[in-house]
């Protein structure tokens, strides 16, 4: 006969929890709390720097119902990595309570991303009887800002920006009711105790409504600056032509897309076509700005994305945001700094630097400890790509299959990340910016500090790009000669994407891009890697071609386009756009570097065969960001094997070549005859994709590899990646892209980590 298990005669134990990932500022200690009470136990909760422990004393069968049911129905933004369990001795208590947070310095906690506002918190904001009736700081344990409010941990309102404002006694009471949803919200504020808007010209603007004023500032085609969550915003109105063109003069930017937000779903339905996928991503918590196509019957300005035949767009993700655009509102939205400086974060700043750019400024007084851009995601073969991973997803970490010592990674040169790193945790940064300047290195200093300060990982082995210029390098030989790893550029964008997949057998790797350095200091970027983590080679490559007058080469495309008709022995016909477009005097100089090698170097870089390529099809000839040429030539058409063109392999013992030559003879050929540049593009892409295959295939039969791996900037371009991806898949390979971190340069971080556990 079985015994019936009474609780009430059922011995009483003590056990102490450890739960660790994002636990904290996340509503974990009222959930644990409920769930406590609920089961008749006793004991406490609290945070300390390693995430969450639980003391619970009750039957034992109570326990384990209790550790059941939390990790069966957590609260929403919590994430939980791991449970473990002690036994304790009882200690006779009848209650349970939340205790003080401790600190301990040899513990690592999650820090949660800033989060977009929620339903409860936008219900309350939008009725009048609530006392937070259009409060634009409104927030509660489930959302609001995090990363960059957050100076130290545990995540405490002492530790945050907001330890200036003393909660009033309703806050408070909130704060301290563990059934309340502000139960410890560490930004909790109100109209009363919190921060304010206000408009700012050369002094404050007096205006009874905000929200309102600054409404019609947009409406009458003004430029306002928008103080946000990770930094400021340059707003317009992305209908007024006007506006749009005085924004791209006033931040000297010709070319590059703007973002925009647009009020709501129904907004976005009217200016994009939208896949399933992408109407997820705008909606995703971590709300990016997601790469759409525009529809034919958008209104929006032309000049938002010249040239592209996408444009970015977010929704709104803070209360302010929500208050500001109405529906049909489409703003263009873009990081408030001059061109590669980092996004303005501070009122001081944005007095100083943004008066110029902008006619007014909508500042608050909740500072911002660290900036952080918008996110930038695009879907490429029904997945996310991310382009650029920084608000909402930073300092999430990556998961390493192979556990490192305390490292930082300092990234490379343009669209700069670093990643600090211990165990398995790999804490990619937030976008830092391009690398070239005084100002973005002050905000890498800064970032870097924040993160150790964060996650108190005190760095044992730095590792930084080959590259003897890049400012990373000098920074990291500078303060850590003593420990510093040098890695190769494209080694560590194949081993970026072996590290997001936890994958550490051989692969064949594409790591195509624009510019690294290369073993031999001669700039590579159309590499062929093979091996695995601890033996990565370089197996093959593009052939070669003289970037003519260095970094001119690259921000003209036409002079590559000439040196690649050149190195393919086509003469420089009238009628090819980029001979048109150079003068001849130009020419005669380009020839003369061509033939003596003087003021060139030699590159094998697949993204400025792209360039050559655009240039030759008349598509783009100078550049004024990076990677428009190829964005432009993508823009035109979709992969198409009718027609395409073909690249010669050859191999010898020592690499396989992927010579050019004869696609460079066909696309001037194609020009030459007036075939339209969206069929040369068609014609290119697919000549791309299928020699990724056919390499793929020939470096099978040599090593007996059935993985490969697509890195770098090029795979930027979702026509490639989908066409290459489903030709490889076709031929029975395994193919690793990008899903976490983004293919370019932001990327590179986190295969410098992985490349340290190297044997
Ligand atoms: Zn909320
Ligand atoms: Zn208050
Ligand atoms: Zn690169």
């Amino acid at each position: 006969m079985a015994s019936q298990v009474n609780d009430e005669t059922a011995p009483v134990t003590r056990q102490r929890l450890r739960v660790t990932g994002v636990v904290q500022g996340v509503g974990f200690r009222p959930t644990v709390y409920q769930l406590a009470t609920s089961l008749d136990l006793a004991g406490c909760v609290g945070n300390d720097s390693a995430g969450v422990f639980i003391e619970l004393e009750g039957p034992a069968a109570a326990i384990d119902e209790f550790v059941l049911r939390l990790q069966a129905d957590p609260p929403p933004l919590a994430h939980i990595d791991s449970v473990t369990r002690r036994v304790m001795s009882p200690q006779g208590e009848t209650k349970f309570v939340i205790v003080e947070s401790r600190s301990d310095s040899s513990a690592t906690t999650l820090v949660s991303p800033d989060l977009e506002v929620c339903d409860d918190c936008l219900a309350e904001m939008n009725d009048p009887d609530d006392r937070r009736y259009r409060y634009p700081f409104i927030n509660c344990t489930n959302c609001g800002p995090r990363f960059t409010i957050t100076k130290s941990t545990p995540y405490d309102r002492p530790f945050t920006t907001m330890a200036s404002f003393v909660m009033c006694e309703l806050c408070q009471s909130e704060y301290d009711d563990p059934a309340d949803r502000r139960f410890h919200a560490q930004p909790n504020a109100c109209p009363d105790c919190g921060p304010r808007i206000w408009l700012e010209r050369d002094a404050v603007v007096p205006v009874d409504d905000v929200v309102a004023a600054t409404r019609d500032l947009i409406a009458n085609g003004e430029v306002v600056a928008i103080k946000g969550i990770g930094g400021f915003h340059l707003a317009c109105d992305a209908r007024n032509a006007e506006a749009v063109a005085i924004m791209r003069a006033r931040k000297h930017r010709t070319a590059k897309p703007f973002a925009v937000m647009a009020a709501d779903m129904a907004t976005v339905e009217t200016i994009a076509n939208l896949a399933s996928a992408e109407r997820d991503l705008l909606k995703s918590p971590q709300r990016p700005i997601v790469l759409v196509e525009e529809s034919t019957g958008s209104d929006l300005v032309a000049g938002i994305a010249p040239g592209n035949s996408r444009i970015g767009v977010m929704l709104p993700y803070t209360p302010l945001h929500h208050l500001l655009l109405e529906p049909g509102d489409v703003w263009v939205m873009t990081s408030a700094n001059y061109a590669s400086e980092p996004i303005v974060k501070s009122n001081r700043e944005a007095r100083a630097k943004l008066s110029e750019l902008a006619d007014t400024l909508l500042l608050h007084d909740r500072s911002i400890h660290v900036h952080c851009d918008d996110s930038v995601v695009r879907i490429a073969a029904g997945e996310e790509l991310p382009i650029r991973r920084s608000r909402g997803f930073a300092p999430f970490p990556v998961r390493l299959a192979r556990s490192v010592p305390p490292t930082l990674a300092v990234g490379g040169e343009l669209k700069a990340t670093f990643c600090l790193a211990d165990g398995t945790n790999a804490f990619m940064s937030q976008h830092i910016g391009d690398m070239e300047n005084l100002e973005t290195l002050d905000a890498f200093t800064a970032a870097v500090a924040h993160m150790v300060e964060l996650f108190r990982i005190e760095p044992e082995t730095v590792v930084a790009d080959l590259h003897p210029r890049y400012l990373s390098t000098r920074w990291a030989q500078e303060h850590y000669s003593d420990r510093l790893i040098l890695v190769q550029h494209h080694h560590a964008h194949i081993a970026s994407v072996m590290a997001e997949h936890g994958h550490t057998d051989p692969v064949i790797g594409f790591s195509f891009d624009g510019t690294g350095y290369g073993d031999d200091g001669t700039i590579w970027g159309g590499e062929v890697i093979v091996g695995d983590l601890d033996d990565l080679h370089r197996a093959g490559r593009l052939g070669t071609a003289l970037l003519v007058g260095g970094d001119a080469a690259v921000k003209r495309p036409y002079r590559m386009a000439l040196s690649h008709l050149w190195a393919a022995g086509i003469g420089w016909d009238e009628r090819l756009p980029p001979v048109t477009h150079s003068s001849e005097e130009e020419r005669r100089i380009i020839r003369q570097q061509l033939e003596t090698g003087l003021n060139s170097v030699e590159t094998t870089s697949m993204g400025r065969l792209f360039d050559a390529v655009a240039s030759i099809a008349g598509v783009c000839q100078e550049i004024s960001y990076e990677g428009q040429a190829a964005i432009e030539l993508e823009a035109l058409g979709t992969a198409d094997a009718e027609g395409r063109y073909r690249f010669d392999l050859i191999s010898d013992d020592e690499a396989l070549i992927i010579d050019p030559g004869a696609v460079v003879a066909a696309v001037a050929g194609d020009v030459a005859a007036g075939v339209p540049a969206s069929v040369i593009s068609g014609r290119f892409h697919a000549a791309v994709a299928a020699v990724i295959v056919a390499a793929a295939e020939h470096l099978r039969r040599r090593y007996h590899i059935g993985t490969v791996a697509l890195s770098g900037g090029v795979f930027q371009n979702v026509t490639l990646l989908e066409s290459a991806k489903k030709g490889l898949e076709e031929v029975g390979f395994a193919v690793l892209t990008h899903r976490l971190v983004p293919p370019n340069d932001g990327g590179l971080a986190l295969g410098q980590i992985a490349l340290v556990g190297r044997r």
